[in-house]
């Protein structure tokens, strides 16, 4: 068998090791390092494949702060984010000098809950901007989230870092993940499920001029060269990754299919386990499956977590500690009191490797190990 991976890219990226030395010959011989062509033809054929506009920048952390400062927030506007997500969601807020309310997520399916965004806009009728974040790979409910946010003259701001690739519909709200919101950030980072070989990311957006502000700001607020309109960044994707991401852009969709293929898989053979409840899907979107994350009811993770370890298969907690207990977003600054939602998921949560290259050996001692465990304790 071969040795099981959180995320396999050794694998992934042999099989395509021919087209992947293509690109970087072809970058080495144009030297377009920095805005070379490569990064306009990757441009354009993610526009193409999203149906929007797209701004590439230096990683998913620097498209979510692009995006925040395209909307010409004052300092302490309040910016909504949920308290279960990767830190750099509440962290570009808190640079920008907002002021972050933290919402608890669904238990069930991990995301922003449109019950306790409503409470929150009850408790702060000026909060200005949503963050919802499409987390591990399902999309958050975007229709009551955009109804409630057009309600309060909100802006929305897709993270959707972790689904690339998916499709919501619901009510005649219908398209990608990162084109329903005013403006989306998403990531390259290596893991994702379009990932390069260093960092990256990008701006997405259905709307020409928000894009259009985005990219002036990416490249330190500059309209015509040598003349700056806005108070700028630097943040470029280089076009080595550019190149990279091209060639697997072609990809995504038949990896995507390979995500859901071993989740089908774990799904059958960990969905009746007691005490263990597999990741639900939602009718309104489809789930790309960045990760495969389950909850373990009973008691004992670390100790689940340690067989898992000692038996050669790696698993991880995507996110142990809530963003509001973390020592530079808590001690009561922003949130004083527990979210059960949240609080009740960092216990239970854990996730198995998923990725493009877990073959049916692999994933039957995966399941085979787990359900043994499950059932001794
Ligand atoms: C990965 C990730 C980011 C940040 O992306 P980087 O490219 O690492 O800066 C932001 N939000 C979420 C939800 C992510 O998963």
């Amino acid at each position: 068998m071969h040795p099981i991976e959180m995320v396999d890219l050794k694998r992934q990226h042999h099989a395509i090791r021919k087209e992947l030395n293509a690109a970087y010959e072809e970058v080495m011989d144009s030297a377009g390092f920095i805005n070379g062509p490569s990064v306009n033809t990757f441009v354009t054929e993610l526009e193409q494949y999203l149906g929007a506009h797209v701004v590439p920048c230096a990683n998913g952390t620097d498209a979510l702060q692009i995006c925040l400062m395209s909307l010409n927030l004052k300092p302490g506007a309040k910016v909504l984010v949920p308290a279960f997500t990767y830190v750099a969601t509440a962290e570009v807020a808190a640079l920008l000098g907002y002021e972050l309310i933290f919402a608890d997520v669904d238990p069930e399916d991990f995301n922003l809950s449109p019950q306790e965004v409503a409470k929150a806009f009850e408790q702060h009728p000026d909060i200005q901007v949503v963050v919802p974040v499409h987390l591990f790979g399902q999309m958050a409910p975007m229709e009551p989230i955009l109804k409630l946010a057009k309600a309060h003259g909100a802006y929305v701001v897709e993270d959707m870092a972790q689904a690339i690739g998916a499709h919501y519909s619901q009510k005649g709200l219908e398209g990608m993940a990162g084109t329903l919101g005013h403006i989306s950030a998403t990531s390259f980072f290596p893991s994702k499920n379009l990932g390069c070989m260093g960092d990256g990311g990008a701006i997405v957006s259905s709307d020409k001029q928000r894009a259009a502000l985005a990219k002036t700001i990416a490249n330190h607020g500059q309209g015509k060269l040598y003349e700056h309109e806005e108070v700028g960044v630097n943040s470029r994707l280089d076009g080595l990754q550019a190149a990279f991401l091209s060639v697997k852009l072609k990809q995504l969709d038949k990896y995507i299919a390979r995500r859901q293929e071993a989740a089908g898989f774990y799904d059958e053979r960990l969905g009746q386990i007691d005490g263990l409840h597999v990741p639900i899907k939602r009718p309104y979107s489809s789930h790309v499956y960045h990760q495969y994350t389950l909850k373990w009811e009973r008691g004992n993770k670390e100790e689940l977590l340690n067989h898992l370890a000692e038996k050669g298969i790696p698993a991880k907690v995507y996110y142990p500690i809530p963003l509001y207990k973390q020592k530079a977003y808590g001690n009561g600054r922003f949130v004083p009191k527990e979210l059960p939602g949240t609080a009740s998921l960092v216990n239970q949560v854990f996730s198995l490797p998923m990725h493009t290259e877990l073959d049916q050996e692999q994933l039957h001692y995966i399941c085979d190990t787990l359900i043994g465990w499950c059932k001794r304790h």
